[in-house]
Order: structure tokens, then sequence, then C-alpha cells
């Protein structure tokens, strides 16, 4: 199922052996590493731990954690990978010869440029542990109590050590989560997808959050042919007049979307599967079934029981606006903590304030109200705040009011497929407050670099007027927003 890799040996040893730590964080993903590298920065002598286990195909993630293995970068490159099939057609309209019957991509050359990128990184992140001189072990840690946490490391993780530390971050992260009704060995995940061998052909794909869409859209765009699977709404968490107009563009451009569930689930032949839905006994086959229903935590086996770390429901790690954990000296960050967004750049904000807020006096916290995020689905959509149904939960119908227009990107003028479609921008208003700007929305092209700027605006609080005195940079998609009537 996995892609095999040269060996790169990430287990380098470090010289400073010290086992006595300011401060131990768990979890060499996006925030563990922010956090490890600012608290070396103001001073502090830092421990980090995250296990690269030798696996007898090559090593199983190094260090990164979800957005540099299996999240964000090998997701960005698939769907930039994807747009790059689609600008054939644009090239030829604008006139260029491109010579081709036909064309198609190259799976496993893909998969291997992504993974060649992913490992890049990985010793990126090790070299960068040791210029900031905190200390890595690739160990499994357990927290034996409130000072101690066991490192096991090894293949058989029979060698142990024992470290102590002042404070102790835990930054985990998740796994996806799998249906229990089902053989889970029958299908894969977005954790398998980017390591893939053979080409994944004909796919359903369970979900229609971010995961859902922006594999599906990628897979769309390389010529696979994709069906999303969704139980109850597209993206429900975002903007639902956004996610209409999102699966209206994905469908017309070849993206088949089906309410319901799996009823069942079995090998059709060795390479395929059967799936029957849970309406009307409908049966389908197809080569790939890829569940994207969400991530759960990574807090088994931590030994967080030992000092009594409060978990919610969903066995997600509770800390407070501090990150600090029912444990005074234990905190959390990023996916493994309940009711914060997964997004790395959050884990990444909290780790550096937590940082900051530890060991150099200061007293940052992140904004949870105003953070930007962008779906990379083929027609990208970015959002900041609140939307449309959340603004009128939090604020009532009669004090918000919300600007619309729809328009035509000046690119698609180069391509026919693009004649009915169109981009949408949306800025949601509190009417009670000078108008300002609560929530903005753009579905189009080039989503990502488009919001980030007005994300700015918003965190200074940004009002319409603001908006509507800025002048507008002319011809483009961006200049939607300072004209909204
Ligand atoms: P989400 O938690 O965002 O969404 C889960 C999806 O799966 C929803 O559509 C949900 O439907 C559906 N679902 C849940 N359980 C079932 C079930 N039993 N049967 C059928 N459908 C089900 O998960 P994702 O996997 O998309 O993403 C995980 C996290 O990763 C997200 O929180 C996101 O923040 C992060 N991420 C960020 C990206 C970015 O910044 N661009 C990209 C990818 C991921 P329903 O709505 O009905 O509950």
């Amino acid at each position: 199922k996995y892609f095999s890799f040269k060996k790169i040996d990430l287990n380098i040893k470090s010289k400073e052996q010290n086992k006595d730590f300011d401060f131990f964080v768990i979890g060499g993903g996006s925030g563990g590493l922010a956090a490890s590298k600012e608290a070396a920065q103001l001073g502090a002598k830092v421990g980090l731990a995250d296990y690269v286990a030798p696996t007898p195909i090559g090593t199983s993630w190094g260090l990164g954690g979800t957005c540099v293995n299996v999240g964000c970068i090998p997701k960005k490159l698939m769907h930039i990978a994807a747009q790059y099939g689609e600008s054939y057609e644009q090239q030829e309209i604008a006139g260029w010869s491109v010579y081709r019957q036909s064309i198609q991509n190259n799976w496993t050359q893909l998969v291997h440029r992504i993974q060649e990128n992913v490992k890049r990184t990985n010793f990126g992140y090790r070299v960068s542990l040791r210029e900031n001189k905190v200390t890595y072990f690739n160990s499994l840690a357990t927290i034996v109590d409130q000072n101690t946490i066991k490192l096991q490391s090894g293949e058989q993780l029979k060698d142990a050590i024992y470290v102590k530390a002042k404070q102790i971050l835990i930054s985990v992260g998740g796994r996806p989560n799998y249906l229990p009704h089902i053989d889970n060995n029958l299908v894969i995940t977005s954790d398998d997808l980017f390591s893939l061998t053979k080409p994944p052909g004909k796919t359903l794909i369970v979900g229609a959050s971010y995961i859902a869409l922006e594999c599906a859209g990628f897979l769309n765009g390389l010529g696979y042919d994709v069906t999303v699977l969704y139980r109850n709404k597209i993206l429900s968490g975002f903007d639902q007049d956004v996610a209409s107009k999102l699966q209206e563009y994905m469908s017309y451009h070849g993206v088949k979307f089906v309410k319901g569930e799996i009823k069942h689930l079995q090998s059709y032949n060795e390479s395929q599967r059967e799936v029957t839905y849970n309406f009307g006994g409908q049966k389908e086959i197809f080569d790939t079934v890829m569940l994207a229903i969400g991530r759960v935590p990574n807090t088994q086996n931590l030994g967080l029981e030992n000092v009594g770390i409060k978990l919610s429901k969903s066995r997600k790690i509770l800390a407070d606006q501090k990150d600090q954990t029912s444990v005074s000296n234990i905190f959390a960050i990023g996916d493994a903590v309940e009711g914060r967004m997964e997004l790395t750049p959050v884990a990444i904000k909290q780790g550096r304030y937590l940082a900051q807020r530890l060991f150099n006096n200061q007293n940052e916290f992140v904004d949870y109200n105003t953070i930007p995020t962008t779906v990379f689905t083929p027609l990208e959509y970015s959002s900041i705040g609140l939307s449309e149904e959340q603004a009128i939960q939090k604020y009532g119908q009669e004090n918000i009011w919300c600007y619309v227009s729809k328009f035509k990107p000046l690119e698609w003028n180069f391509s026919e497929k693009d004649n009915k479609s169109r981009g949408y921008c949306k800025l949601i208003v509190n009417r009670q407050d000078n108008e300002r700007i609560i929530g903005l929305h753009y579905l189009g092209l080039n989503a990502a670099e488009v919001a980030q700027g007005y994300a700015v605006a918003i965190q200074m609080g940004a009002t319409k007027k603001d908006f509507d005195k800025t002048i507008a940079i002319h011809p483009s998609s961006s200049e939607e927003f300072v004209l909204l009537k």
C-alpha cells in the first residue's frame, strides 16, 4: 500500500544528553516544533520527542507531523499538479501550440516527487532543531508523573530512559477516524493517499469537509472518476451559501455528489471494493474507497491518566485559554485539544505564544475569532471569521448584513469550460458595530493569496467603510471586496 523510499537516517545522535529540561515537548508536528524552537531561542533548555519508527519499508512519518507528512504540503502539491493539467486548454486558447493527443498524469511519478519533498522537509526540521539547540529524542514518550517522562526507542521500543522537565507540552496531533461497521482494511484515508503505490482509479470519498473535498477536487483534476458520499451537508462548518456554489462548480467539472452513507463494504475482487449504500440497496464498485470523516486525537498510551489530565468525550485534551491542562505545569496545543480549529498555523501560533508566555513574560493569546483558512478545492474557498449562519446565531438576523458579488475572473476568458461558472465574494458585517466586518468569504482563484491580506485588516477591526475607502487593484479578483455595494 505504501511507497518505498531510500532510507534517510533521521536518527542523528544529539550531542547534548542532558536529562533535565525547562521545557519538554511531546510531538514534533507544526505546534511542537514551533514551541520548542521559540522556547530554546528564549534561553530555555528544551527537549522534544517524536518517534520516527523504522518499518520494513523505510520509516514512519518523519518530523513535521500531519501538515508535512500527510496534510497541507502533499495536499497542496497534488492540488497544484491537478491545476497544471487543466492549464493546457487555456494555453491553447491563448494561442500556444500544445502538441498533444490527450494528456495523462503519471501517478507514480507524482507520488515520488511529493514524497521526496516530504523527506527533504523532515530532514530540514531535524536540522533546524539542532540549530536551535533543541535536544531531539527519536522516542515514544509517556508521562510518568508531573515532571517525569519515559522515552522508549529502538525498533522494539526496548531502550528506555527517563527525563525530567519543569514544564511539559503535549502537541501530539491526530490520526484519521474510521467507520466502526465496516472492514477498515478495505479503505484508505488521506494518511495513505499521498504514498499510494498505484493510481487510485475510480474513487469513493466518504465525508464532505476539507479533506474530502480537497482530495475529490485534485483526484478529479488528475483524471480519476470521483464520487463524494456525504451524509448531511457539504462543508458543514462553513458558509452554506458559498458551500453550495462550490458544490455546483465541482459537480459541473465532473465530481459526483451522492447523499447517503455506506451500509456495507466488501471486496469485489483483489483490488476492487463493492459498496452498498444505505438507500435502496444500491451497489457500486470502486477501485479505492477513502474515508475523510474527521480525525481523532493521538491521546492513547501517553500516560495522561498517570497525572489525571482531563479529556473530553472525544478524548481530546481539555485546555484553557492559556493552553494549560488540568495539571498546572502541563500544556497542550494543536489538533489534540478540544475546541480548537485543527489548522497548522493555529498550532504554530499557540506554540510560539505559549513559549513567549512561559519564558519571556509576554501575555499574548491566539484570537480565535478571526482565523483565516482556505479549502484548496479546484475553485478555492477562503473564509475569515464567521459564516452567515454563525453570524445570525451570534448577533441575530436583524443585526447583520451580507454584501455579495458574483464575478468572472479575467483568467477564465481563456477557458471554454468555465463560461457558466462564477467566482463569489461575500462580506458579513455587524450593523450594530459600525458595519465592522465579522466574516469574509471568497470563492475563486488564488483564494489563499487573496484572503491573507484581508485577514490582517479584519484582525485590526476593519469596517465596511474602510474597505470602501480602499483603492482597488485592477484588474483582479481581489478588488471585488473593495467594490461591494
Ligand atoms: P472534519 O472534521 O472537518 O469533517 C468531517 C466530515 O466527515 C464531515 O463532512 C462529516 O459530516 C463527515 N462525517 C463524520 N462522521 C461521519 C460518518 N460516520 N459517516 C459519514 N460521514 C461522516 O474532517 P476532515 O477529515 O475533512 O478534516 C480534519 C481536520 O483537518 C479539519 O478539522 C481541518 O481543520 C483540517 N484540515 C485543514 C485543511 C486546510 O486548512 N486546508 C485541509 C484538510 C484538513 P457532518 O458534517 O455531517 O458531520
